[in-house]
């Protein structure tokens, strides 16, 4: 059996799978979750889906060298459609981008009955997988954020449900939690803090590049992008001062 070392922000991810699940993760490049949760007994069965030759080459290796790789699927194909319907308790999709998730959901639909939980990391664009969850009732239970090798990674964790529940009756609007995280914003956590002092600072040198061109019409960019960090302002002095 070989050991397998999985970074923080896949090993959080892993902690997020329901001991015994049967898991699919897609967009696995390596496979190195499915392998971690199949190696250390806490998937009874793993599916690792890949669109990509050499990545899905790289899985098949990673599992063949699993004790339990009669437990594992590797498979080659686009997003969910290498799963059978109902064949999965718990999807993972990670390291990709917010828009790429929310289209595999969306082409993916007809294979979400029966799924009880979603694990999706999106590097960018959280808001985009968050609206889908929201539109497809899918309702947010969980969130984390954190930090590995000087990026800001967020979590979100989802089951069937209501999904207007986590946004219910909050300070915020539905529109800004969509942004910030419902969970997220609750914890009020100081990666959470970097994470918009970060964005600020990316708007701070847009509005500094606008600043610079005659061109008309940037000019309503200009008032765009200040708008938004007049707002990034005010998150950061509510994480500055909130309680956790
Ligand atoms: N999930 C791993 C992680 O978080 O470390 C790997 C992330 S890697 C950056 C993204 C992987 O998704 C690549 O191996 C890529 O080939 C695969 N991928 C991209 N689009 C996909 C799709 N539509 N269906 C399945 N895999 C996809």
């Amino acid at each position: 059996m070989t050991s397998i070392v999985l970074s923080k922000r896949l090993k959080t991810i892993a902690d997020y799978c329901p001991a015994g699940s049967r898991v699919a993760d897609i967009g696995s490049d390596h496979a190195l979750l499915a392998s971690y949760l199949l190696a250390n007994g806490l998937a009874s069965f793993v599916i690792a889906g890949e669109l990509n030759d050499g990545p899905y080459q790289a899985a098949r290796e990673q599992v063949a060298k699993l004790a339990a790789a009669d437990r594992a699927s590797v498979r080659k194909g686009d997003g969910l459609a290498v799963l059978a319907p109902g064949e999965t308790d718990v999807i993972c999709i990670a390291g990709m981008g917010g828009q790429l998730i929310a289209s595999i959901l969306e082409r993916g639909k007809a294979k979400l009955p029966g799924v009880k939980r979603l694990i999706l990391q999106p590097n960018v664009g959280e808001e985009v997988v968050r609206r889908w969850l929201l539109d497809n009732g899918w309702q947010l239970t969980a969130e984390d954020v954190l930090e590995e090798d000087g990026v800001i990674y967020e979590i979100l964790v989802a089951q069937p449900g209501d999904p207007l529940a986590p946004y219910r009756e909050k300070a915020r609007s539905t529109e800004e939690l969509l942004r910030l995280g419902p969970w997220l914003w609750e914890k009020k956590s100081p990666i959470l803090r970097q994470k918009w002092e970060r964005e600020r600072e990316k708007r701070k040198s847009i509005l500094d590049q606008l600043a610079k061109s005659r061109r008309p019409e940037t000019r309503k960019r200009y008032e765009q992008v200040a708008k938004e960090l007049d707002w990034i302002e005010e998150v950061i002095q509510c994480l500055q001062t909130d309680k956790p």
